[in-house]
């Protein structure tokens, strides 16, 4: 508009300038001539003057200048010696001066119009420029309808009103306008003052928040969050007050029921008799029950963010990562979603058995595992017991066997050997007085007395076979399963006696072609032994390891120990029967592995160093892998 303005006032000037000065001088002069018979030329001047008015009034400033020089010439022109007596030098003299007054006072004005149109346009940008402001302010406060924004005056009556106000309240804006805020309060609280209290605290703070019930036109509650700041004039006096409310009814509901079914989950887990671990997919632990650490002897804080790994044994220990990654790369399950047994390894460095069942979960964007575990040292020790006491009952009964075969053969040995004697005391009698006739009685006598030696020797031979009886067995088994399951009936009652274990697999070396439950006994045994070796020692430290043995196709299992080491007056009979250096000793557990492991094709010896423990080694055939994929 001011831009029109501006274009139209330009050839309007324009024009009153070149045409409007020669035409109001050329009427003035044309004037001049018609009057000159009457008044001679004494109007001229005056006429002229005249004309310099009319040009500046209608052209301004250079419309007046251009009629002043054209008034000028004609007024030398026309009055010809102007200045030829002091009548007509006063009237000329009078015409420069308002000329000249006309001209400079046109100029002032033309200035002053100006610089009075360029403050109108300023002021109309401004305006028109707040009027956007303010438009668009009210669009965006109206926009955030999650939040009711309201100004109060310094009363405290609602002076401003927006959409989402009228949203969160039910109040439109003619209702609520110019009413006081305790409308919004609950009764009770408006009673006590509140809605005026909370302004003096807003007054005095320069801001109060706080998170409360509020009500709503229908008279329903909802839980608001509230921000009430005093707003003031520039000189300081208050303006009145800023309040946003924030409906948090639902968020608050959800926090509480997040809040309530934590609680409900963590009263579950401090719970269950199952110790559970939660990990990310990089194997970092993110929750450790308190099952977990009564089991593993860990707190909370020991294990949160460390590597799951560290409640395993080895092998798993070092290729726990490695199982995770290959999982997530490839998809693969191999554990996740079943129940298998495990070891675990507690913070004191023993070993405990148990049922580990692993699910898989994704929350919040990120994947997580969580396992279950039951101890099952409880479980395996009674297991254990039950074993033990077979193992005792087949003890007592090979005693008790072994005790009637002593009478049976002290009864079968009693007949040939009266038998020698016998024979040997008559054969002595009969050399008294040696004939040739008693000589062949001699021969006769010695030979049967042989051959009765020789059926003692039979009797013998039939009570070693029955004390190494029995062919065996053997299938194709993992070394490593197999090992497990003796460790966990041998180790038990090891942790409180205060002694680690290590098991240190060689996965290559398996399977092997093994009696189970014999090769479990014999473990179990140099189990044992190596633990009551280490009741006097400081270090305690048991390890089983396995590897390939020298002679090909064989495995080597070692059970070692830091024990006493072997006594030097045993160290050579080690493996024969009743060889003890305890008090209550049978000294039969190492012949009987030897048995075993004679009976299995392998062999078994012990060293050991001084000071350095005994290493108790046997081997195995190894049985080729595909025979066990077959079987
Ligand atoms: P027992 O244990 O009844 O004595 P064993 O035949 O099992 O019978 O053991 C025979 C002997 O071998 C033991 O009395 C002990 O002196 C010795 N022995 C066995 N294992 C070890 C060991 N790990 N360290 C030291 N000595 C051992």
């Amino acid at each position: 508009m001011q831009n029109n303005d501006a274009r139209s006032d330009r050839p309007r000037n324009a024009l009153s300038v070149w045409w409007g000065a020669p035409v109001f001088v050329a009427l003035a002069t044309l004037g001049a001539a018609l009057l000159e018979p009457y008044l001679a030329d004494r109007p001229t001047w005056l006429l002229l003057t005249v004309a310099v008015l009319a040009s500046a009034a209608t052209g301004g400033v250079r419309a007046a200048i251009l009629a002043a020089v054209l008034s000028v010439l004609v007024g030398l022109l026309l009055v010809g010696r102007p200045f030829r007596d002091a009548d007509h030098l006063v009237h000329a003299i009078g015409f420069a001066i308002i000329s000249t007054g006309v001209i400079l006072l046109t100029g002032r004005l033309s200035h002053w119009r100006k610089s009075a149109h360029v403050h109108e346009a300023d002021a109309d940008r401004s305006l028109r420029r707040a009027a956007v402001l303010a438009e668009e302010l009210g669009l965006l406060i109206d926009s955030a309808t999650n939040y009711a924004i309201y100004m109060l005056d310094p009363e405290g009556r609602v002076a401003i009103w927006n959409k989402g106000a009228e949203r969160i309240t039910g109040w439109s804006e003619e209702d609520i306008l110019g009413k006081p805020t305790a409308v919004f309060y609950p009764a009770e609280e408006a009673a006590t003052g509140k809605p005026a209290a909370d302004l003096d605290q807003a007054r005095t703070e320069g801001r109060f928040q706080e998170e409360g019930w509020r009500i709503r036109k229908d008279g329903s509650e909802f839980f608001a969050d509230v921000t009430i700041t005093p707003l003031h004039h520039e000189d300081g006096r208050l303006r009145g007050y800023g309040r946003v409310v924030r409906d948090i009814t639902d968020q608050k509901a959800a926090e509480r029921a997040i809040a309530t079914r934590e609680a409900q989950l963590n009263s579950i887990l401090a719970t269950v008799p199952d110790a559970m671990v939660v990990i990310d997919d990089e194997g970092t632990v993110l929750s450790f029950s308190n099952a977990a650490q009564r089991m593993f002897g860990y707190g909370e804080a020991e294990v949160l963010g460390r590597n799951v790994s560290m409640l395993m044994p080895s092998p798993d220990r070092e290729r726990h990562d490695g199982y995770l990654a290959h999982y997530i790369e490839t998809g693969e399950r191999r554990i996740i979603g079943t129940t298998r047994r495990v070891m675990g390894r507690r913070k004191d460095g023993s070993l405990v058995p148990h049922e580990l069942s692993i699910s898989e979960a994704t929350g919040g964007g990120r994947r997580m595992f969580t396992g279950f575990m039951r101890d099952l040292t409880e479980r395996e020790a009674t297991a254990a017991r039950v074993k033990e006491l077979q193992s005792e009952l087949v003890h007592v009964s090979r005693v008790s066997a072994m005790g009637a075969m002593a009478s049976t053969l002290a009864h079968e040995l009693n007949q040939p050997i009266t038998a020698v004697v016998n024979y040997v005391e008559t054969a002595h009698a009969l050399l008294d007085a040696p004939t040739a006739e008693t000589l062949v009685l001699v021969r006769e006598a010695l030979a049967d007395a042989a051959s009765e030696s020789l059926r003692a020797g039979h009797i013998v031979r039939h009570l070693r076979d029955f004390v190494a009886r029995g062919e065996v067995q053997t299938r194709v088994e993992d070394l490593p399963a197999l090992i497990e399951d003796a460790s966990s009936l041998g180790f038990v009652g090891l942790r409180e006696s205060g002694i680690a274990t290590v098991l240190r697999v060689d996965p290559g070396a398996t399977p092997v072609l093994a009696d189970r439950v014999q090769i479990e006994q014999v473990l179990v045994n140099l189990i044992r032994n190596a633990a009551e070796a280490m009741t006097e020692s400081r270090a305690r430290v048991l390890t089983i390891s396995t590897a390939p043995d020298t002679t090909p196709g064989m495995i080597r299992v070692t059970v070692s120990d830091t024990g006493s080491g072997l006594a030097p007056k045993i160290s050579s009979q080690l493996f024969q029967a009743f060889r003890s250096t305890k008090r209550d000793g049978m000294g039969l557990g190492l012949s009987i592995c030897r048995t075993i492991i004679e009976a299995h094709g392998g062999k078994i010896w012990a060293d050991s160093g001084s000071g350095e423990g005994t290493h108790f080694h046997f081997t195995l055939r190894q049985a080729a892998a595909e025979v066990r994929d077959g079987g």
